[in-house]
């Protein structure tokens, strides 16, 4: 299978006409070939955005509105497609594929179809002077998404959905390591009716690709989901051009709980929000801080239910834990794991490579629950990423305040407790965008989505999205004789 580029409306070749292998993570076989682009693709998809963008941002709502529906409701008949696809492409169990992963995707795109209609802005009437401010909301022109490997086709269009609604025209560049989604999808906008040179997506890696088009100085605005370091060199590269700029990076999400919470739901829900997608979410609750009065019976539960989860083909509907996104990934995470040890740690379960039978060079790992003596370790001050998480017991809210907020990450939080006075004191304090009490990974998409300090900068999600897709430009207006 070949993965083209999709410029002004056509499936394209990369004009150096290189390619870069794709992996099945389950197999650990190569299974696509995908573009390698590079400046002159970008250049080329810039071209026919700037061809598409007059007529595009002069849409109606009621029209942009309404392709956009068209395309929510082209991901829901081709749901079974795309899971396939992303559970093949990404390693993750199908379930989550069709659960979670594209019928998010449809969701992301209905919602802006419908939060554009709802967009204003605002007039200020000076009174006595005789002058009205009014705002206009304006489309951005050309704008750069580029989205991670983790949660494909989810983020892609968590970008490009209000991106296009706004009346932007985008060049988008899913990961070099799980484009197929991507690839799909555009042609359903096509087929939606999306007019060509609107959405144009260049394929390849991060250096190259991704780069020209951070570099590229007509691409006004970059909204960026990735790793906290490949965040630092964007911005680095886009500052000096003035770009607008999103950043939704890297976490080390706490998830701290209290002896008086709801004990069964809290453990049902840390299984998941520890081992989701393989831990391959950056949301997931990778520090675990227990109240030291439960400490050991929350301990012996968890082991316990961590060993009983299948690890396995992610195409067999009763595995819950699939293969991590890449070779390199799987030995990175197994690096941490082997670090235990040396920062005085104890793994109680997991870490081991799993070989799946018929899959044996897949990239499988047993989720793991390593005892840390502090958080000052690296194995809990650095994002792994992985279905890998620490435990440490804490003796006080203020205690479990800092032990959350001792680290440069700032992205999510989860406080499990039923008094609600401190879930309020606690909320108040944390150092994270995101703050979930009782629940985790509950998402309302009218909500500000990202983190605080090296998380990221920037809110997406809801009317935050459509304000970063837009300049704002004032006018004013004196009416006086
Ligand atoms: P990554 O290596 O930073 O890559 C993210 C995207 O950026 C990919 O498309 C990548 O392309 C591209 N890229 C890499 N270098 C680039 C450059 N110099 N210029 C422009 N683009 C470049 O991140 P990842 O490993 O794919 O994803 C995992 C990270 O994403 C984790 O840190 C996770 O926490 C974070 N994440 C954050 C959020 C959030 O909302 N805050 C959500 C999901 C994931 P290639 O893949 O082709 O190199």
């Amino acid at each position: 299978m070949r993965i083209p580029n999709l410029i002004d409306g056509r499936i394209t070749n990369p004009i150096g006409d290189k390619w870069l292998d794709v992996y099945a993570p389950a197999s650990g076989h190569v299974y696509a070939s995908l573009a390698e682009s590079d400046s002159e693709d970008v250049e080329a998809a810039v071209v026919a955005a700037e061809k598409a963008f007059p007529g595009w941002s002069n849409t109606t709502i009621a029209e942009r509105s309404a392709i956009l529906m068209k395309i929510a409701a082209a991901i829901e008949s081709n749901l079974d497609l795309l899971a396939e696809a992303e559970s093949k492409d990404n390693g993750k169990p199908i379930t989550l594929a069709m659960k979670v992963d594209i019928p998010r995707a449809a969701e992301n795109f209905r919602f802006f179809a419908h939060a554009i209609t709802q967009f204003s802005s605002e007039s200020h009437e000076s009174i006595g002077l005789q002058t009205i401010n009014y705002t206009l909301r304006q489309s951005v022109g050309i704008v750069g998404c580029i989205s991670p490997w983790n949660l494909p086709l989810y983020l892609f269009t968590w970008k490009i959905a209000p991106a296009l609604a706004a009346g932007n025209c985008v060049i988008a560049k899913p990961s070099e390591i799980t484009p197929v989604t991507a690839n799909i999808l555009g042609k359903l906008c096509l087929e939606a009716g999306l007019p060509k040179g609107v959405l144009n997506i260049i394929n390849g890696s991060g250096a190259y690709a991704g780069q020209a088009i951070i570099s590229h100085p007509k691409i006004k605005a970059i909204s960026f989901t990735g790793g906290t370091k490949t965040g630092a060199q964007i911005a680095a590269t886009a500052a000096p051009l003035f770009k607008k700029l999103s950043l939704e990076l890297g976490g080390k999400n706490p998830n701290i709980i209290f002896a008086d919470c709801d004990y069964d739901k809290m453990l049902k829900t840390t299984l998941r929000s520890s081992f989701s997608n393989q831990g391959q979410i950056c949301l997931c609750g990778s520090r675990i801080f227990v109240e030291r009065s439960i400490y050991n019976q929350f301990k012996t539960d968890l082991v316990k239910a961590v060993k009983s989860l299948k690890v396995g083909n992610p195409s067999d509907s009763s595995t819950d834990i699939g293969a991590l996104v890449s070779l390199a990934h799987k030995d990175k995470v197994k690096s941490y794991i082997d670090l235990a040890s040396q920062e005085g740690g104890a793994v109680l379960c997991g870490g081991e490579s799993v070989s799946v039978p018929d899959l044996e060079r897949g990239y499988y790992l047993s989720p793991c629950v390593i005892e840390v003596k502090s958080n000052s370790c690296r194995l809990n001050q650095e994002e792994i990423f992985g279905p890998v998480v620490t435990l440490m017991p804490f003796d006080s809210e203020e205690e479990a305040l800092n032990l959350a907020n001792e680290v440069p990450y700032g992205l999510s939080a989860s406080i499990w407790t039923n008094h609600l006075k401190r879930s309020m004191r606690m909320s108040e304090k944390l150092q994270s965008g995101i703050v979930w009490v009782n629940t985790w990974m509950q998402r309302d998409l009218r909500t500000p989505f990202g983190g605080m300090k090296d998380s990221g900068v920037g809110r997406e999600g809801g009317l935050e999205a459509l304000r970063f897709f837009t300049e704002a430009k004032n006018i004013c207006i004196n009416y006086s004789e």
